[in-house]
């Protein structure tokens, strides 16, 4: 069977009806797509535009979008000028004057496809005057012309609006769906220690939404990232004795919870071991692990003072174990290793 809208994840119900009148020929002029945040409504807008222009659009042997021919390579990448999208920028609501232009371009023919697509995002945020305004548009507007409006409230929008146009609805997920897709759309570098707990998380805060799940994880592996990089740093700084530079690296963390600088603090405990282990003898330790900037400042730092920094950030690990607060275990550890 024909692939259709296949960047999307589920929905199977949307792909088979706007896919199917996509492929006949039979496609409304104006929809509503309406779901959460996270929930694929521009990736069901971009996709729909793409399969509407696509060149290989009749052809079954294809998917749909085909992904493949100029037109729809150019609408999938964003770059093309035949979707337009109208958002409110820095304003807080779509007033009249953006639907005027809107109705101003809306004869002009295409530039380099056979339709042109409005894309209105938060659609609800148009104030009453300009859903009116929008209104002719949406009743008889050009053949080539097709309107998807995204919502996350189709409510807010006034019945007149909601009357001309075909409302899609997106789907929402159980949390074994929303895992299956973050396990699919995970790439294997981001597996790794914490992956399941992340993995959960972001399957219990995402609502049933998939692109919300994908912005939580990504945004817990991110944060991840900076934890580890930033414990280099500061093992480098308690090493040196450089109070004042490792107290900035630590202060995007210390809001983070014990969690967080427990992470931080096993990570530096590594490092300085690592250390260690280099000064003791430079062949057993794996030549990438240690920066040249940290090997050099290694020879000026004598093996007792780093064999005191490991002591002394083990103990303030012990410390964050034992409840005692994150911030002062670890102001404490970086004014004793002071120089
Ligand atoms: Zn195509």
């Amino acid at each position: 069977m024909r692939e259709i809208f296949k960047q999307l994840f589920g929905n199977e119900r949307i792909k088979s009806t706007l896919g199917e009148s996509i492929e006949r020929g039979t496609a409304s002029h104006a929809y509503i797509i309406e779901g959460p945040k996270g929930s694929g409504k521009h990736t069901l807008a971009t996709l729909a535009a793409a399969a509407l222009s696509c060149e290989n659009r009749s052809d079954a042997g294809f998917a749909l979008p085909c992904g493949v021919c100029p037109v729809c390579g150019r609408i999938l990448k964003g770059i093309s000028a035949d979707v337009i999208t109208v958002s409110k920028e820095d304003k807080a609501s779509i007033g009249i004057g953006k639907i005027r232009s809107i109705r101003e371009d809306l004869y002009v023919t295409p530039n380099d496809s056979d339709n042109k697509v409005y894309v209105i995002e938060e659609a609800d945020l148009m104030t009453p005057q300009a859903q009116n305004g929008l209104l002719i548009s949406l009743e008889e507007p050009p053949a080539f012309v097709t309107f998807f409006l995204l919502t996350e409230n189709s409510e807010a929008l006034l019945e007149t609006v909601k009357s001309r146009s075909v409302t899609l609805r997106m789907e929402l997920f159980s949390p074994e769906k929303i895992k299956e897709f973050l396990v699919g759309h995970s790439s294997s570098a981001i597996s790794g220690p914490g992956y399941n707990e992340r993995l959960i998380r972001a399957v219990d805060l995402s609502n049933g939404s998939p692109g919300e799940a994908k912005r939580i994880f990504l945004e817990r592996e991110n944060n991840e990232n900076d934890v580890v990089e930033n414990s280099r740093s500061l093992a480098a700084h308690l090493i040196s004795g450089k109070t004042s530079d490792a107290l900035e690296s630590v202060a995007p963390f210390l809001s983070g919870g014990i969690e967080t600088s427990r992470k931080m603090l096993t990570a530096v405990s590594s490092y300085v071991a690592a250390m260690i282990r280099y000064k003791k003898a430079p062949a057993t330790v794996n030549s990438n692990l240690l920066t040249s900037e940290e090997k050099e400042t290694l020879r000026s730092v004598s093996l007792k003072r780093m064999i005191s920094v490991f002591d002394m950030t083990v103990e303030a690990l012990e410390l964050v174990s034992s409840n005692v607060t994150p911030k002062t275990a670890v102001y404490d550890l970086i004014f004793k290793c002071r120089k």
